[in-house]
């Protein structure tokens, strides 16, 4: 029986399952297909958790896709996805916001509610849960920086983290290993509207010259020496092309899909990563995300 048969007549519980096309479901828009699944509320990710490890079925999760590489091919696998988890609560000093929140909903609700310290994260394509995986941010402002605690499921259950248990750094965490991200307590600081307003428009207009299509954002991380568009420049690798993917004129640590396989896309990230460290002896670290499936994430 098929992954897809076996997971929806034998899985108990509401969660949405449905078919998913990987171009429909990430920014750099290709990759081919499988099984998702959306949990509703905590419990539910638990008990879907512990269902697809129990049936040895491989997974993966997927926020908004942002930062994310899916394999070609159909797989008999399940993208466990969090675009149910949407609650935003406000309490006191406090946000709380289900890791499934988009950028743009954390920024309406924080705005409406005078809350500021989020303007950082405007136009970031991201939701909370994948942003605290990834640590996302600008110079300015990490998701480390604002997280009290992380609700996640780690060994069959729910636990509460510390930010000092997060192991956060530059584009990593502690979630990278396969725990799955439910929320996020964020703090909240109170500011007026009209200083969020236009805190808002500056960092928007940050990020008006980076380049426009389908991309995963930077590719790579920059290293100690310069920036990694900076040094991919440098070795003239502008424009390097695969298939339908090629190094952005625009800003070199952008990969831009202009309708091409997964495979190509890596084959240039692979390309980039050798030519940089030929001509430079400088090894360059992926700040995109390859995600393969697992039946142990
Ligand atoms: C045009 C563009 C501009 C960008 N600009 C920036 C920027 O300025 N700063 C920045 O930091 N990033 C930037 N990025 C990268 C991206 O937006 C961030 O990394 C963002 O945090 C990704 O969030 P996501 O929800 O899309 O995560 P996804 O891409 O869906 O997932 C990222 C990783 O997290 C995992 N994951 C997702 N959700 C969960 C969950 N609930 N629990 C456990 N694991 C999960 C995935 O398996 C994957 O390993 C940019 C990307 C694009 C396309």
């Amino acid at each position: 029986m098929g992954v897809y048969a076996h997971f929806a007549e034998r899985f108990p519980l509401a969660a949405a399952r449905e078919r998913i096309f990987f171009s429909r479901c990430t920014t750099i828009g290709c990759g081919g297909e499988s099984v998702s699944v959306s949990p509703s509320d905590a419990e539910e990710a638990v008990a879907v958790l512990n269902f697809l490890k129990r049936e040895r079925i491989p997974h993966a999760f997927l926020g908004a896709g942002a930062n994310t590489l899916l394999p070609d091919g159909r797989h008999e696998a399940v993208l466990v996805r969090s675009d149910l988890l949407k609650g935003l609560v406000l309490s006191g000093n406090t946000l709380y916001a289900g890791a499934g929140v988009t950028g743009g909903a954390l920024i309406r609700f924080a705005l409406t509610h005078g809350i500021g310290g989020f303007e950082p994260f405007i136009g970031i394509p991201m939701t909370v849960g994948g942003a605290c995986v990834m640590n996302a941010g600008v110079r300015e402002r990490h998701l480390s920086d604002v997280a009290l605690r992380v609700l996640a499921v780690r060994g069959g259950r729910i636990e509460s983290f510390s930010p000092e248990t997060c192991r956060f750094d530059e584009k990593e965490s502690i979630f990278q290993e396969g725990i799955f991200v439910v929320g996020v307590l964020l703090r909240a600081e109170r500011a007026p509207q009209e200083i969020i307003r236009k805190r808002c428009g500056e960092f928007l207009a940050r990020r008006a010259s980076l380049p426009k299509g389908h991309s995963m954002g930077c590719v790579f991380v920059n290293p100690k020496e310069m920036g990694a568009g900076q040094l991919i420049d440098r070795c003239g690798l502008k424009g390097m092309r695969c298939g339908g993917a090629f190094v952005s004129d625009k800003h070199a640590n952008f990969i831009i899909n202009e309708g091409t396989s997964s495979a190509d896309v890596a084959a240039l990230i692979d390309g980039v990563k050798a030519e940089v460290r030929k001509k430079t002896g400088i090894v360059l670290r992926e700040e995109v995300r390859r995600l393969t499936f697992s039946a142990d994430p």
